[in-house]
């Protein structure tokens, strides 16, 4: 796996069984709905790909990219929509696809601008959650793993806009960020 990386997190296998896991009940929860799934660009790409491909509800699939104002690996809250979503999705169920929720602040801002446009229904999926995110009250219905306090690359997390194409999650050596 190279010297880059301390160790693996999450193995293919575990994101493979988790997101069959959560498909299921995804299924279960949309049965007889039209589903849109929104992913938020770039980490979620993966998940998307994947949770998709899980699913057995027919979906469509539309992609936004936020950014946070800021530098560095904190969120600021101050969220700037970089692509909007293309569809209108008045009267949609919309599912949103995420990769990690960290402070929780991106996807509360995502929250109440998707609320906004008065969707049918609107949850959350994400693959990882910090336990940061449990500070702040937002609703996430499906969530894979709850991991450690650390910095995570890979399947579809970057640094520096490296690592995304790793197929599982795994934590850097310090020397790579300059610990
Ligand atoms: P939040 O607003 O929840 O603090 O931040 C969410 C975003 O921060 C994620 O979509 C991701 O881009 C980034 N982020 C948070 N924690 C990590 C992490 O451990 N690794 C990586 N690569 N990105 C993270
Ligand atoms: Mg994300
Ligand atoms: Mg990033």
């Amino acid at each position: 796996m190279g010297t880059d990386l301390k160790s693996v997190l999450i193995t293919e296998e575990e994101i493979n069984a988790k997101l069959a896991e959560l498909a299921a009940t995804i299924d279960e929860e949309y049965a007889g709905k039209d589903l849109l799934i929104v992913g938020v660009l770039k980490g979620a790409v993966m998940v998307m790909a994947d949770l998709a491909r899980a699913l057995s509800t027919p979906v469509t699939m539309d992609w936004m990219a936020v950014s946070s104002y800021g530098a560095g690996t904190q969120s600021s809250g101050v969220v700037r929509i970089l692509k909007d979503l293309d569809t209108d999705i008045k009267g949609k169920h919309v599912l949103i696809v995420e990769d990690i929720i960290d402070s929780g602040l991106t996807l509360s801002w995502l929250l109440s601008n998707l609320g906004s446009r008065e969707p049918a229904s609107l949850n959350v999926c994400t693959l990882l959650r910090k336990p940061e995110a449990a500070k702040v009250a937002i609703k996430v219905k499906w969530v894979g793993f709850d991991i450690p306090n650390e910095f995570v690359v890979g399947y579809g997390l970057d640094y520096a806009e490296k690592y995304r194409n790793l197929r599982f999650v795994g934590t850097l050596a310090p020397h790579v960020y300059g610990g």
